[in-house]
């Protein structure tokens, strides 16, 4: 089906030449206009895909939880700036705030800002924060936002900032980008950009001709721009994302439309494009910007530190077999290795000396052991 963007592709292509897949990205999923965000309903079932804050209840409070433990080990400062970036339908930020409702001084010092490129998701976010006795205000990036200290939260946002991709033909590793066939469809061709093999991780010279690697300075520039920001102002970012620890080669670019996967040069502007984070290459952006880096860590096991098993308890106590059962899928589908567990991580970092909960707990398990 030609889309309103494939038309527009189609003619930037006829008078550039093949377009590289980070614009390709960029215009399909943010475009003023005709981008997927702006159009279309993502999110929830009757949407493209479910995230974890859809899934369950849980995930946000979980995170709330962190956030309160996180705002008391930076020395309870007042006032601080909650920062989300690509909030979605404002689920994660609602059940956040239900969770640190607990604590008066946190709900008394904060101030939230919600960093959402798409006009229809800000109305969505309004919408279900409408009733919160906290202020919050919207932009369109993190400039906006205040000086002070921060907290920032983010999940499933890393994934939708564009990347470029290479695809290794002999010595050089040449570009990916887009063209059209002799009937006008888009189709993939190599652009004129090869990569500095300085980029490359080291086992490149093993890799077969066709091999790909994704590489993605939007991403580093993200995060080293936000690892500035939490060393001025001081504060720690979590960062929820699926991806690996290590840079690896492998093509993890995917469209994703009705709950299944298509083809990403189809309907440009009708589907989600992401693909996979490379936490390895974040991870140093963040401390070549004067972050102190976390250990990375499974989905799975951060939630489960912070009572993932208690919190499904404890909602579906008293509660029918249906509820109960309800709760238990939820708590597997975000915890278990096969399903969100482990190829969703936590990426978190901090001004250098600020501890995070989970992340800096000194290990009592052996001391424990010996005693016991
Ligand atoms: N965090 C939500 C939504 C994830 S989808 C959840 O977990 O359900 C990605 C989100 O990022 C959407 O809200 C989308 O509109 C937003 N987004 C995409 N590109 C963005 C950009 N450049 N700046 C800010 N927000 C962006």
């Amino acid at each position: 089906m030609t889309t309103p963007l494939a038309k527009r592709i189609t003619r930037h292509i006829e008078m550039t030449g093949p377009m590289p897949l980070t614009e390709y990205m960029h215009l399909c999923l943010t475009d003023p206009t005709d981008g997927y965000y702006k159009n279309r309903q993502a999110i929830g079932s009757g949407g493209d895909f479910i995230t974890a804050p859809e899934t369950s209840q849980m995930f946000g409070e979980l995170i709330g939880v962190w956030c309160l433990q996180a705002w008391e080990q930076l020395g309870k400062p007042s006032p601080f700036n909650l920062v989300e970036f690509g909030p979605g339908l404002g689920t994660l930020m609602a059940d956040l705030l239900r969770a640190t409702r607990i604590s008066p001084d946190f709900m008394t010092a904060v101030r939230i800002h919600m960093v959402e490129v798409s006009e229809n998701l800000k109305r969505r976010q309004e919408q279900k924060l409408a009733g919160t006795d906290v202020p919050i205000t919207w932009h369109d990036t993190l400039e906006t936002v205040s000086n002070q200290p921060l907290l920032v939260v983010a999940n499933e946002f890393l994934d939708v900032i564009p990347i470029r991709q290479y695809v290794r033909a002999g010595k050089d590793w040449r570009e990916r980008a887009i063209a059209l066939d002799k009937n006008g469809a888009l189709i993939w061709t190599f652009g004129t950009g090869t990569l500095d093999p300085g980029f490359l991780p080291d086992d490149a010279d093993d890799e077969p001709d066709g091999a790909v690697f994704e590489y993605a300075p939007a991403r580093e520039a993200f995060i080293e721009n936000l690892a500035a920001r939490l060393c001025e102002d001081t504060g720690a970012a979590l960062i929820v994302d699926y991806g690996h620890a290590k840079s690896a080669f492998g093509d993890t670019f995917q469209a994703v439309k009705n709950h299944a996967y298509t083809d990403p040069l189809l309907e440009p502007g009708l589907a989600d494009l992401t693909s996979h984070i490379d936490f390895g290459v974040l991870a140093r952006a963040a401390s070549d910007a004067g972050a102190q880096v976390k250990p990375l860590m499974d989905q799975g096991d951060f939630l489960i530190k912070l009572g993932l098993l208690e919190r499904a308890g404890q909602l579906g106590s008293d509660k029918s077999q249906a509820v109960q059962d309800r709760l238990t899928s939820e708590a597997e589908r975000l915890a278990l290795p096969d399903q969100m567990g482990r190829l969703f991580k936590i990426f978190a970092f901090a001004a250098a000396g600020v501890t995070l909960p989970l992340f800096d707990e000194v290990d009592t398990s052996k001391d424990r052991q010996n005693k016991s």
